[in-house]
């Protein structure tokens, strides 16, 4: 028996496995990864584990005999090929698995810097465990760190290192911070929040060049004119779904792995989830592809509840956090068009919401150090919430009461 067998030991593929075998699936279970080491979450990278509060036991997801205790069978390795008639996943080596059913989480990564001087030693990004360690080395000797791009993992380094006590720089050729998550209102409060910290956050920056002397980084050049002092980079410009094996398989790809409502390829013995997937949103009312914890797990689940003969359309609320310095900073729903966007509490206690409505229905709800929003949040949209902005902004409309 062939059993499933699972490309990208990551969030998604792990929790795919684990889910498995929670809903009782007893054939072969293969996880193929290329990373070294046990399957580890990435969001303290950019949090608790850079800034030394959390080990590598706290990352990784399972200890190791949880895969040993559930006959999941890890296999350290780079996936080069599928050859889909003869159903066999190739590895790199020559080696090859063969799969009754084969799952795409190859996830992301990081978009390179496209300007000269890249190659300058000091330069780092962060998507991996071995990013993050190289990362924290390169920190202990520097002094004056620039960000280049003013996203998650760019403005959560931002916070970490300011609080390690470095001179930062931001550096975002956008016109506000969080751009393409968050409403104008969110993105001011954290532009202010980090300024607050000490961190110098220069909007409509783009970088033009790196400048270095001996092969190390001096200066990072911006269009604002500026030459930025630098002895680290670190460079949080997006990521590229990684999506080659499919698209060599002749599977169809459109800014990730395109798959149907089940999460399923149009090969009925290949699904893909996570950060490498393009699929068909409920709640964006079109194809997404989403970077988030929240999407690679339920994905995971829905995969699983699927070849476990209980298939479901994925129509999960998306959701996501991220924390920077003491605000926690928590997302449900998508940001898309929005035409109100109402506060609920005062941004100055650093403890509120801001409710995204388009044409008068709730569209997401951004919480800062306010959980509770959030929480409820999840379960409003879940649904069809009736939930108005005059509501929203009225703090004694108990939100609770649309739930009953
Ligand atoms: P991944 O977890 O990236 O796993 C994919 C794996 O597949 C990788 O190990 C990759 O090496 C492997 N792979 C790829 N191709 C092959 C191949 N051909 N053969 C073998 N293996 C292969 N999300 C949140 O919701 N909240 C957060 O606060 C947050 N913080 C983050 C901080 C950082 C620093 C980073 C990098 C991400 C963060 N995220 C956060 C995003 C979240 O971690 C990702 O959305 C999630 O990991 C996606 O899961 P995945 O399984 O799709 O991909």
């Amino acid at each position: 028996d062939a059993g499933i067998v699972i490309v990208g030991a990551g969030q998604g593929g792990f929790q795919l496995a684990a889910s498995l075998r929670e809903m009782g699936f007893t054939g072969p279970v293969t996880l193929v990864g290329d990373e070294p080491g046990l399957p580890y979450q990435r969001p303290p990278l950019s949090k608790a584990y850079l800034k030394g509060e959390a080990g590598i036991e706290q990352l990784e997801l399972r200890p190791a005999a949880f895969y040993a205790d559930h006959a999941i069978t890890r296999v350290e390795a780079r996936a080069v090929g599928i050859d889909r008639e003869e159903r066999l996943l190739l590895l790199e080596g020559g080696a090859s698995l063969p799969y009754a059913h084969l799952v795409l989480a190859t996830g992301a990564r990081n978009r390179p810097l496209p300007v000269p001087g890249r190659e300058l030693g000091g330069v780092f990004y962060l998507r991996t465990r071995a990013e993050a360690d190289a990362l924290k080395a390169g920190l202990a000797g520097a002094r004056h760190v620039v960000v280049v791009g003013a996203g998650f993992i760019g403005l959560e380094f931002a916070a970490v290192a300011r609080a390690l006590g470095h001179e930062v720089t931001v550096l975002e050729a956008a016109a506000r911070p969080l751009a393409r998550a968050v409403s104008p209102q969110m993105s001011a409060f954290f532009a202010e929040a980090h300024e607050a910290m000490g961190t110098k956050l220069r909007l409509g920056a783009g970088v033009v060049g790196l400048g270095g002397e001996g092969g190390r980084v001096t200066h990072v050049e911006a269009t604002d004119g500026q030459a930025h002092p630098a002895d680290l980079v670190l460079v949080g410009i997006g990521v590229t779904p990684n999506v080659e094996l499919a698209a060599e398989a002749g599977l169809e790809v459109a800014n990730g792995i395109v798959v149907d409502e089940e999460l399923s390829t149009a090969d009925p013995d290949i699904s893909a989830l996570g950060d490498a997937v393009a699929y068909p949103s409920v709640h964006a009312g079109a194809m997404a592809r989403l970077e988030s914890v929240q999407n690679a797990v339920d994905q995971a689940r829905c995969i699983a509840a699927r070849l476990t003969g209980k298939a479901v359309h994925y129509c999960a609320v998306p959701w996501f956090w991220s924390d920077q310095a003491d605000l926690k900073l928590q997302i449900v729903g998508l940001s898309g068009p929005t035409d109100m966007a109402v506060l609920r509490g005062d941004p100055a206690s650093r403890r509120f919401s801001v409710f995204r409505f388009h044409e008068r229905r709730l569209t997401a709800i951004e919480s800062v150090n306010r959980a509770a929003d959030h929480m409820l949040g999840r379960r409003l949209l879940a649904g069809r919430p009736s939930l108005t902005p005059e509501e929203a902004a009225d703090e004694s409309f108990e939100l609770k009461s649309l739930l009953a």
